[in-house]
Order: C-alpha cells, then sequence, then structure tokens
C-alpha cells in the first residue's frame, strides 16, 4: 500500500493548494457528466487521446478505475479581483496543470497511477491525435472526461470545493496501486 501521507506532501511541494486523501468507491462516473464535453466549450473535443471520444466509453473507464485502491484529490485555488478577473482564473489553471504533469511524473516513477487532471492532456505541446499518442502510458484525462462530477467528489471526501466569493478552484486526482 502507498504511504498517503508521504504523497500528499509530494502533492503539496508540486505545489497545489491543497491535498486529502481520496476513497476511490465514492467515484461515480455520470454519463450526464461525460455528456458535458461533447458540448465541446473547451474546443478539445475529438482532438486529443486524454479527452472524448478516444479516451474510452465510461464503461471502459469505470473497467480502468477498478484496479485501483488507493487515490488523493488535490486542488489548486485562489482569489480573483472579481469574477470577470480572466487573467487569474488562467494562471491558475496554468499553475495546476504543471503541478498536475509534476506530481503524475514523480508518482509515475514509484507507482502504477492513473492521474486525472482539468482540462485536456497537455503533455505535449499538440497532441499527435489521430496519429498513435506519444505517451500512452502517461496520458492525463481530465476528471470530467471520466465523467466525474468534481465538486461531487470533493464533497464526497470531506474537502472543501467553495472557497469563497470571487476565488477560483481547480481540482484533479491521482488514483494509485
Ligand atoms: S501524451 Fe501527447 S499525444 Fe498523448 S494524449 Fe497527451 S498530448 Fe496527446
Amino acid at each position: 500500500m502507498a504511504d498517503l501521507g508521504k504523497i500528499i506532501e509530494k502533492a503539496l511541494n508540486a505545489g497545489f493548494t491543497d491535498a486529502a486523501p481520496l476513497d476511490v468507491a465514492t467515484l461515480e462516473l455520470r454519463e450526464d457528466i461525460r455528456a458535458n464535453c461533447e458540448e465541446n466549450k473547451c474546443g478539445m473535443y475529438g482532438k486529443c487521446w486524454s479527452c472524448p471520444p478516444a479516451c474510452g466509453e465510461l464503461d471502459e473507464l469505470r473497467g480502468k478505475i477498478k484496479k485501483y485502491s488507493q487515490g488523493i484529490i488535490v486542488q489548486t485555488y485562489g482569489e480573483l479581483e472579481d469574477e470577470f478577473d480572466f487573467e487569474t482564473t488562467r494562471e491558475l489553471m496554468k499553475k495546476h496543470s504543471a503541478s498536475v504533469k509534476k506530481l503524475a511524473g514523480e508518482l509515475a516513477e514509484e507507482y502504477d497511477v492513473l492521474p486525472l487532471g482539468a482540462g485536456t492532456c497537455g503533455l505535449c505541446e499538440t497532441c499527435s491525435y489521430p496519429d498513435p499518442c506519444r505517451f500512452p502510458k502517461y496520458q492525463i484525462s481530465s476528471m470530467e472526461a471520466y465523467g466525474l462530477f468534481v465538486s461531487d467528489v470533493c464533497k464526497k471526501n470531506n474537502v472543501q470545493y467553495y472557497h469563497g466569493k470571487n476565488t477560483q478552484t481547480f481540482v484533479g486526482c491521482y488514483l494509485l496501486r
């Protein structure tokens, strides 16, 4: 079994604002959440191996996460000047993605790990899709691509999601075995 205390420490060192144990039994892969990807608000639907539909159907992903028995949940959050402060939102997202990648790389050296972030994979400057993925073992999907309702996962794991008016929170998780 992985030492979650040690992994949480690594997560904080990787730059996350917060990290806590995740009970993998709380992960419910929902079709309605996954369907949001089809609206393609981020512009990555059908453009990357880590995003739908290429990342696999939910049944396939349910089978994939079954083999993991432990996990942690991570957050990057911060204050915005106001609700239109898109610049800080972008900076927080960039910081979160960098931390997700950093910790994913570190954990992959020691564990079988499935990292789930916010947004598209981002390991390569431009995804090779539809040509074969350059690093299939390391690609990073978003929690939403796995049909996970982020605020609900936080709630079920006793992790605060809303940090107050004019704040922005990005979430990710790492499943381990
Ligand atoms: S590792 Fe590179 S090629 Fe593979 S899904 Fe990520 S961005 Fe695309």
